[in-house]
């Protein structure tokens, strides 16, 4: 019993509480001596009743102060309280000095009659900052609201004794308007104590209790005092070694496990209101009467006060609507933002509903972000949502999550992965059309990934399904192949996008990342005259990674310029280390969309070149059509010096773009590499082989060469062949290959040129 006490108090408190409990042992015995003494003399002298006053408040003030500096976060309110029970003490010495003289003895005893209403704001600032605290907008401490409360409790305690008596208050300054302030303050402090208990659940805090007992008591002496109409100070021999032992021991006390909670306008909104009306009624009643001085007084400052307090929460409340609402609202688009939506799924969860939750990336908003500045972004982004929304159902959610993440919430009827699909495409399928920006068109399509949840008893927690929709969402980015539904059996192992990330960042730096070589063989004569480096992954744990697997991520957290630094730097090395043994190669590296934003870029392939003594035209780089529209000025720029450096650009995966062929007559253009979907039907399909024909014949007036991708069939060879196409890279050959393989299949093949 007495261990789980330790336990409880402050370390330190045995010693201050022993002095303390000493004390106020002292003070009740003296309670019958003090008693007589009271009723007999003045309340104010009598050396041994002030020796034990003052002994009590002295004891009181250091365990108070002490307890101020106990726990930091408590500190305000242990300060403030302390600081009151300062002022209230310390005007006792104060009183016993004056009331030594006759001549100042009323001044004592108004002294130690106003010092508790002198006390007030510091108790009552510190109370209330126990159960509140001050958020940006509400500030618990309004005094203003305070004070106006205890002016209305004067005003209408001495209206009520006005009317009692059928004459005006004598106003002597130890009359009875200080008894009745002090009555007033004590009336509120007790109000604003009584909340702590029952304000959130600082009721499981002992010392909120204490407290109360300890103004409780108080009070109940004070009020006893008022309406038995005894000399102030009557009851204070039994009340207040009771009302110290509470407080004290409330502050020696450790904090119990309570929170306090945040301020809120509202409450002193309702207070404010409920002092202007008993004001407001106090001046009528006050009026009917004839009744005047500080009864009216009091009750028309209360009133003022509260006004004001009121006008200045109807500006905070306003406020706080605002803010409330930005909380749930995504500020750009106006849609439910990241909170909104959790919350969202929190409720239908409870509910037990069935739902899909569709996560959504924009696959060329970096681009666009890059390109065309941030104005631009942000009205892609208010546009998609614009579109997205036409696509929901009621009760359907649209969010943006953030970035150019949206997702969408869609409660179902049955928890089919079809209906989810049938969303995803919907959502897919709007966002395909092309988005006129500053009067160009932009194709921003996005990856859409999708998970659905059966709803009820055993369903995945609101952060558990946003990682599964995340990991389908990524699937879908990879794969390219429209939206993607989660699938616990294939997709359980993967981590989704953010461990890829952060694993990439260090693959960078690492030598995780190696370079596959597929060969390009001169149809004429068979022999291989130049490769595509292509780049994998060598993941420590998901063994290896195809390009279509990281790169997307690249791309959309800001790697790709370091990425292909590195592909660039191995590729340029090793077609160095090829045409010092006499391999005459060329080397095709892939560029992508920011690289071509990249200003810095040529001055950089040309330091490499210069670094491995490669001759320039040995390099070519690919670039696609979608790439180069992105943003043309600033890609065909870089393009242009790239072509100025001596190097080789080549037009790649041609003919899937939708764009008109007016780059060609402006770039510096050497090659146009046909895309693989071409050459699989070129056989089987008329219109494809009148395509691929007359795409090489344009190729050669335009003075390029023409490279299929994807040849697979020697029939397809020989057809190309025909065609007159120049180069042929595929399987059919060679597939990518790493440099020392790529090198044995070189001795197979017909001899490279020399
Ligand atoms: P791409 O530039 O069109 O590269 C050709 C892709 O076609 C390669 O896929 C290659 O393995 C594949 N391929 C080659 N011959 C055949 C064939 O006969 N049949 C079929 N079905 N496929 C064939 P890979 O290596 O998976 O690369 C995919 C894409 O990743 C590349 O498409 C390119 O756009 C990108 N990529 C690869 N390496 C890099 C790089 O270092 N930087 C950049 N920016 N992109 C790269
Ligand atoms: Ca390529
Ligand atoms: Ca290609």
């Amino acid at each position: 019993m007495q261990a789980a006490l330790r336990t409880r108090l402050l370390p330190g408190a045995p010693v201050i509480t022993t002095t303390i409990v000493v004390v106020a042992a002292a003070l009740l015995l003296a309670a019958g001596q003090g008693r007589v003494d009271a009723v007999s003399a003045t309340p104010t002298t009598g050396p041994w009743r002030l020796l034990l006053m003052g002994a009590l408040h002295g004891g009181l003030l250091t365990v108070l102060f002490w307890r101020a500096r106990q726990v930091a976060h408590e500190r305000t309110v242990w300060s403030r309280i302390a600081a009151g029970a300062a002022i209230i003490a310390g005007a006792v010495p104060l009183a016993v000095l004056l009331g030594l003289s006759p001549d100042t003895r009323d001044a004592a005893v108004a002294l130690t009659l106003w010092a508790p209403v002198a006390a007030f704001p510091l108790v009552y600032g510190g109370l209330v900052r126990w159960n509140r605290f001050s958020t940006n907008l509400a500030d618990p401490n309004d005094t203003l609201n305070g004070a106006s409360a205890v002016l209305a409790v004067v005003a209408l305690v001495t209206l009520v004794l006005q009317l009692d008596s059928g004459s005006a208050l004598p106003t002597s300054p130890t009359g009875p308007l200080p008894v009745v302030a002090g009555f007033a303050v004590e009336f509120v402090i007790l109000g604003t104590v009584a909340t702590l208990p029952f304000l959130g659940n600082m009721g499981r805090d002992p010392r909120t209790w204490l407290v109360l007992g300890s103004f409780g008591v108080s009070f109940a002496g004070d009020t006893a005092t008022l309406v038995s109409g005894a000399r102030p100070g009557t009851w204070a021999w039994v009340v207040e070694p009771i009302a110290v032992a509470c407080l004290a021991l409330a502050a020696v006390l450790r904090p119990g496990r309570a929170e306090p909670q945040p301020a809120d306008p509202t409450a002193s909104t309702i207070g404010a209101f409920v002092v202007i009306l008993a004001s407001t009624g106090v001046l009528l009643v006050a009026a009917l009467h004839g009744v005047g001085g500080p009864t009216t007084w009091c009750a028309a400052l209360a009133a003022t006060g509260s006004g004001v307090r009121l006008l200045v929460n109807v500006r905070e409340l306003a406020v706080l609507a605002v803010t409330r609402r930005e909380a749930l609202t995504d500020e750009l688009t106006g849609l439910a933002n990241r909170r909104a939506m959790l919350r969202r799924m929190d409720e239908l969860a409870g509910e037990g509903t069935p739902l899909a939750l569709a996560l959504l990336d924009l696959d060329k908003f970096k681009d666009v972000n890059d390109a065309l500045g941030h104005a631009a972004g942000d009205h892609l982004l208010r546009m998609v949502a614009t579109r997205l929304e036409t696509v929901l159902r009621p009760g359907d959610l649209l969010a943006r999550l953030g970035g150019d993440e949206f997702a969408v919430l869609a409660p179902l009827d049955s928890p089919l992965g079809d209906s989810a699909l049938a969303l995803g495409r919907r959502l897919h399928d709007r966002l395909a059309e092309p988005f006129p920006i500053e009067g160009m068109v932009i194709h921003s399509a996005a990856s859409v990934g999708l998970t659905v949840s059966p709803g009820g008893e055993g369903s995945a927690s609101p952060t558990q399904l946003l990682r599964e929709a995340d990991v389908a969402m990524y699937d879908a980015k990879r794969t390219a192949s429209g939206p993607a539904l989660y699938d616990s059996a294939r997709h359980a192992g993967s981590s989704g996008n953010l461990a890829l990330v952060a694993d990439l960042r260090a693959a960078l730096t690492g030598d995780e990342l190696v370079l596959h070589h597929q060969p390009q063989l001169d149809v004429t004569t068979g022999r291989p005259v130049g490769v595509e480096a292509l780049v994998r992954w060598q993941h420590p744990v998901r063994g290896l990674l195809g390009p279509g697997e990281f790169l997307p991520l690249a791309e959309v957290h800001g790697l790709m310029g370091t990425l292909t630094e590195v592909v660039l730097g191995r590729a340029v090395a090793q077609a160095a280390e090829w045409h010092r043994r006499g391999l005459d190669l060329r080397m095709s590296v892939n560029l992508s969309a920011s690289n071509l934003l990249d200003a810095g870029l040529p001055g950089r392939v040309a330091e490499l070149l210069a670094a491995h003594g490669l001759p320039a035209e040995r390099l070519i780089l690919e670039v696609t059509e979608s790439v180069l529209l992105t943003d043309p000025d600033r890609s065909i720029a870089v393009v242009r010096r790239l072509a100025d450096l001596g190097a080789g650009v080549s037009i790649d995966d041609f003919g899937t773009g939708y764009s008109s062929l007016a780059y060609l007559r402006d770039l510096p253009v050497a090659e146009l590499k046909l895309d693989r979907s071409f050459t699989a039907d070129l056989l089987t399909d008329e219109r494809t082989e009148a395509i691929v024909s007359s795409t090489v014949e344009l190729a050669h007036r335009l003075g390029l060469r023409v490279v299929a991708e994807g040849v697979e069939q020697p029939e397809t060879f020989s057809y190309l062949q025909a065609l007159g196409c120049d180069l042929s890279q595929g399987f059919l050959h060679s597939r990518p290959l790493p440099a020392e393989q790529f090198e044995e299949w070189l001795t197979r093949s017909p001899a490279v040129a020399r």
